[in-house]
C-alpha cells in the first residue's frame, strides 16, 4: 500500500497560497478525487512522488516528454546553454538554426516565429490569420482545446453552430463573439455554415487528431474536406499541432495524413520540457507579422536561449532515433491488450488510439464509436476514476480525468509496456 503522506501534507499548505494548490486545473485530481501528488523526480520512464513512490509515467508532462523524464542528451544542451547566460533579449543563432530545422520537419511552414505558451501560438495564429484575411470570424470545434486564451475559450454547444458563448466566466461575450464552434468529425455542419458565411470566415482551427477530449481521431476524409472548403472561400486552415506536431511523426499529424495546412501552432515536444512554443506556416501569411506587418505579437522570453537548446537538443534526438515505429507498435499492442483484458473483466471500454497518444473511455457499450465530445461525454467519469486510482495505486500514472489522452515515450521498454498491460487486467477486475 502506497503512503501519500507528505503529498497530502503539501497539498494542504499548497491551497493555502496557490488556488486549488496547482498552477494549472489539469494537475488537480478534482475529477478523479484525492489530492494530486507531488512529484520529486523523474527518470526515464518513471516519476517519484515526494513520499518515495515510483509510477510509470503515462502523461509525460502532457506531451512534451516523449524521450521521458531528464534525457541525458537534452540535459546536456540546457546545462551548456544556461552557462552561456540565460536570456538576452535579443537574436541570438540558435534562433536561425532552431527555426530552419523546424521549416525543414514541417513543410506547410516556411517561416516561423517562437513564443513561450500553446496557449500563446494558437492565441497568435489565430491573430494573424484575422490580420490576413481581414475576416473576423473563426470555427473552431467542440472539445478541441487551444489554450485559454479569451477567444479560443468559447463554449462547447451540441448540434448546431453555438454562437460565442464564452466557457470561462471573466471572458465577455464579445471576446467570442466571432467564434463559431461546430462538431467535430462533422464535414455537412461545416459545409452548412460555409454556404451561408463563408465570405467572413477568417479561419478554421482544429487539432487535427484531437487530445483534449480524450483521443479521437479525424474521419477518413475529414481534414482533407476542411482543406478543400477553406481554399475554396478564401479562409484559412489552421492546425493545432500543439500536442501532435512531432509526436504522431517528424512533421506531425500534417505528415501523417497528407494535409497541408496555412498555419500549424507548435508547443510540448518542440520546448524539449522547457517552455517554448511555436507558430508558423505560409511566408505570406507569416510576414503579416511585426515588424514586417502590422498585426502585433512580442514576447520578453520568447525564442529563449536556454529553452532553443533543449528544443534543438530534442528535435535532433528525434532525427537520430525516430521514436515512431516503435511507439506506434507498441501503444497499438497495448490498446488490444486493454480492449481485451476490459472484455474478459466485462467492462465495456472504447480504446482510441494513434500512434502514441491513447485514451480509454468507459462507454455504455464495448467498442463504441468516439468521434466527437458528444460521443466522449457519453463516458463514466466515475468509472474511470475508479481505474484511475487501480492503476495508480498498482505504480501507473495515467492522466487524471477521463476527457485527457495518455502520451507514452520512447523511455517505456517493451516490458514497461506488459507490465501497464498487466497492472491494467488487474485493475479492470476491480470494476466489476
Ligand atoms: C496543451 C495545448 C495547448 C496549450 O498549450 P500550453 O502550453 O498549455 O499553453 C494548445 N493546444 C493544444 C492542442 C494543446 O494540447
Amino acid at each position: 500500500m502506497q503512503n501519500h503522506n507528505k503529498s497530502a501534507a503539501l497539498f494542504e499548505e499548497a491551497v493555502q497560497v496557490i488556488p486549488g494548490g496547482v498552477n494549472s486545473p489539469v494537475r488537480a485530481f478534482k475529477s478523479v478525487g484525492g489530492a494530486p501528488l507531488f512529484i520529486e523526480r523523474g527518470e526515464g520512464p518513471f516519476l517519484y512522488d515526494v513520499d518515495g513512490n515510483r509510477y510509470l509515467d503515462l502523461i509525460g508532462s502532457w506531451g512534451p516528454l516523449i524521450f521521458g523524464h531528464a534525457d541525458p542528451a537534452i540535459l546536456a544542451a540546457i546545462t551548456d546553454a544556461a552557462q552561456r547566460g540565460t536570456s538576452f533579449g535579443a537574436a541570438t543563432e540558435g534562433e536561425v538554426r532552431f527555426a530552419e530545422e523546424i521549416c525543414a520537419a514541417v513543410p506547410s511552414v516556411e517561416k516561423v516565429r517562437l513564443v513561450s505558451s500553446g496557449t500563446e501560438a494558437a492565441m497568435s495564429f489565430l491573430r494573424a490569420a484575422r490580420g490576413f484575411t481581414g475576416r473576423t470570424k473563426i470555427v473552431k470545434f467542440e472539445g478541441c482545446y487551444h489554450g485559454h486564451s479569451d477567444a479560443l475559450l468559447s463554449k462547447a454547444g451540441s448540434g448546431l453552430a453555438t454562437f460565442g458563448l464564452p466557457d470561462s466566466a471573466g471572458v465577455p461575450a464579445s471576446m467570442t463573439a466571432g467564434t463559431i464552434t461546430l462538431p467535430y468529425n462533422d464535414l455537412d455542419a461545416v459545409h452548412e455554415l460555409f454556404a451561408v458565411d463563408g465570405a467572413e470566415i477568417a479561419a478554421v482551427a482544429l487539432e487535427p487528431v484531437v487530445g483534449n477530449m480524450g483521443c479521437v481521431p479525424p474521419d477518413e476524409g475529414y481534414l482533407a474536406g476542411l482543406r478543400e472548403i477553406t481554399t475554396r472561400h478564401g479562409a484559412l486552415l489552421l492546425f493545432d499541432e500543439v500536442m501532435t506536431g512531432f509526436r504522431l511523426a517528424y512533421g506531425g499529424a500534417q505528415e501523417r495524413f497528407g494535409i497541408t495546412p496555412d498555419l500549424t501552432a507548435m508547443g510540448k515536444i518542440i520546448g524539449g520540457g522547457l517552455p517554448l512554443a511555436a507558430y508558423g506556416g505560409r511566408a505570406d501569411i507569416m510576414d503579416v507579422i511585426a515588424p514586417v506587418g502590422p498585426v502585433y505579437q512580442a514576447g520578453t522570453l520568447s525564442g529563449n536561449p536556454v529553452a532553443v537548446a533543449a528544443g534543438r537538443a530534442m528535435l535532433k534526438r528525434l532525427r537520430e532515433q525516430p521514436p515512431y515505429d516503435y511507439l506506434e507498435t507498441q501503444t497499438a499492442k497495448l490498446a488490444a491488450s486493454l480492449r481485451e483484458s476490459a472484455a474478459s473483466a466485462g467492462i465495456p471500454v472504447t480504446v482510441n488510439q494513434v500512434g502514441s497518444m491513447l485514451t480509454i473511455f468507459f462507454t455504455p457499450t464495448a467498442n463504441a464509436s468516439i468521434r466527437n465530445y458528444a460521443d466522449a461525454k457519453t463516458s463514466d467519469a466515475a468509472r474511470y476514476a475508479r481505474f484511475f486510482h487501480a492503476m495508480l495505486e498498482r505504480g501507473v500514472y495515467l492522466p487524471p480525468s477521463q476527457f485527457e489522452a495518455a502520451f507514452l515515450s520512447a523511455a517505456l521498454e517493451p516490458s514497461h509496456f506488459d507490465e501497464i498491460a498487466a497492472v491494467a487486467q488487474d485493475a479492470f477486475s476491480t470494476l466489476r
